[in-house]
């Protein structure tokens, strides 16, 4: 085919978390498919130290990663299964879910963004029907009667029926598309913590919260951990210019005491922004995770929901392909948008109502609120039923 003129099935800008599991479930189907993604993920060796970005995946998303045929590779890589999940205020106000409690081996699994994408990777490189562009990116789109024609950074003009934009909170795709968002900054930012530490609970993640911000671990190993602290912008300004055994001091000041003794091994911090795409489907152009929706990080919902969106969006293309009927038809891309978006914010709404409960010091909230931790505690069903929703059961 002439290089400046190829042609796909579906073209997929960005080859992240989201992108990469949509191109690997949709790759049986035999459509020929171009994943398009700017940066190559450094190869994973086991001496390397764990990489900042982390993600708590649910028990659904183990499951959609197993069945698109990466998990073994995952899991063979690094990836550390979590049993437990504390969230707390005050001493003796408490919430714990188990996993022994909801009759599961886990509750969900801490694991590198860049383990998933290179797990997924693995499983396209075996697929002929699946190119992995990469490094490229995209420059222009333009809708056409026969889907969208990009235009990609090396020269390169590709038509495709489908476009998937996957490619993160600031998606290029979406805004060629001319899709707006509905986006403000929280007040917070936060800092993601690497550690090594001696007295870890290796499988509990817990969640302390406080008025200025809640302080998280996320267990990663006997001795590793990832400590996630939510702070007014400043704060987290001075705290990213401390060195690390300053910071270390900081942590040991304001965390639980549950680490024993710990050293800081690697820092980073985020802007928290909530964004949510007003439309899903414009086209041939269809959002999908970070591109369609971000989400306060606080209960690690983000790419789970990402990954519901590309569930849903691969089972309508594949009823389409075995009805034999148009597989990106506007009908069927409706259905995506009608099945997601609501979904997509009923969860944002409740991660604010969460943040907007907890980040304050007003003295008759801080009662209920703990109150409120305690009766969840004990709220038997009720608290089965909200930890089976967020484990995506
Ligand atoms: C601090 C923090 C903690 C978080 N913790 C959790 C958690 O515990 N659990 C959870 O589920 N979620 C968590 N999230 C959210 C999660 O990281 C995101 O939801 C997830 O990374 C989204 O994946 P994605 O593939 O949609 O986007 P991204 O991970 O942003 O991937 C987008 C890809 O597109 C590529 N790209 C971008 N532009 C172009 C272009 N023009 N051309 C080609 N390629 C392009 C990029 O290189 C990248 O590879 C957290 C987020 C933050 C900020």
């Amino acid at each position: 085919m002439d290089k400046q003129q190829a042609q796909c099935d579906i073209a997929i800008v960005g080859g992240g978390m989201v992108g990469a599991l949509t191109a690997a479930l949709l790759a049986p189907t035999g459509l020929t498919i171009r994943v398009i993604e700017a940066r190559e993920p450094s190869l994973f060796t086991p001496e390397q130290p764990a990489d900042l970005r982390v993600s708590a995946i649910s028990a659904t998303s183990v499951r959609l990663l197993e069945q698109a045929g990466a998990w073994a590779s995952i899991i063979a890589m690094r990836a550390w299964p979590y049993q437990c999940l504390e969230a707390a205020e005050l001493d003796g106000f408490y919430t714990r879910f188990s996993a022994e409690a909801l009759e599961c081996d886990y509750l969900g699994y801490m694991v590198e963004n860049r383990i998933i994408q290179l797990g997924l990777w693995q499983v396209l490189a075996k697929h002929p029907n699946v190119q992995l562009d990469c490094p490229n990116g995209l420059n222009n789109l333009h809708q056409n009667n026969h889907g969208a024609k990009l235009e990609l950074t090396d020269g390169q003009q590709v038509q495709a029926k489908l476009v998937l934009a996957c490619d993160g909170a600031e998606s290029l795709t979406r805004q060629l598309a001319g899709i707006g968002v509905t986006a403000w900054d929280y007040r917070q930012h936060c800092m993601l913590i690497s550690i090594e530490a001696d007295a870890l609970e290796s499988d509990t993640t817990w969640q302390q919260f406080n008025a200025t911000g809640p302080r998280a671990f996320l267990p990663m190993g006997e001795k590793r951990g990832s400590l996630v602290w939510y702070d007014e912008k400043e704060r987290i300004k001075a705290l990213s210019a401390l060195d690390n055994t300053a910071l270390a001091e900081q942590i040991k000041a304001h965390f639980p005491p549950r680490m024993g003794n710990m050293t800081v091994l690697d820092k980073g911090s985020f802007p928290l922004r909530r964004r949510h795409a007003n439309q899903y489907v414009k086209g041939a152009v269809v959002l999908l995770g970070d591109a369609a929706h971000t989400i306060n990080p606080l209960a690690g919902q983000g790419v789970n929901l990402g990954f519901k969106d590309v569930a849903l969006l691969n089972q309508l293309i594949q009823q389409g392909l075995e009805a034999k009927l148009d597989f990106a038809s506007p009908e069927r891309l409706a259905r995506y948008q009608r099945g997601r978006r609501p979904d997509n914010l009923l969860m944002q709404s409740a991660m604010d109502v969460c943040y907007h409960t907890f980040s304050n010091d007003f003295l008759p909230l801080k009662v209920l609120r703990n109150l409120g931790l305690k009766a969840a505690e004990h709220s038997g069903p009720l608290k089965t039923r909200v930890m089976k929703y967020a484990m995506g059961l």
